[in-house]
């Protein structure tokens, strides 16, 4: 019977860690979308759209974009984008 009362506390702090990173992620997220703009062609990739054409799920930041990533208009590489002000 105590062992079981164990778990039960167990489970409960569990969920309730799972639920506290959950929320302070999401809320990084809504402070961290960047931006980043091709400086060959000026297109721009937008961390809280992605990419579908390649696979990049919204929300995706830079830093988790594939490094063979290419500028879907120019060809250029990761190297060759900067990020810029969200206006
Ligand atoms: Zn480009």
């Amino acid at each position: 019977m105590a062992r079981r009362l164990r778990e039960l506390h167990f489970e409960y702090d569990a969920s309730s860690l799972a639920r506290l990173i959950c929320t302070d992620r999401s809320g990084d997220d809504l402070k961290e979308m960047r931006k980043w703009q091709c400086i060959v062609c000026g297109w721009i990739y937008d961390e809280a759209e992605g990419y579908e054409e390649e696979d990049i799920a919204p929300g995706t930041a830079w830093e988790n974009v594939p490094e063979d990533f290419v500028c879907p208009e120019c060809g250029v590489s990761k190297e060759d984008f900067e990020m810029i002000e969200v206006g």
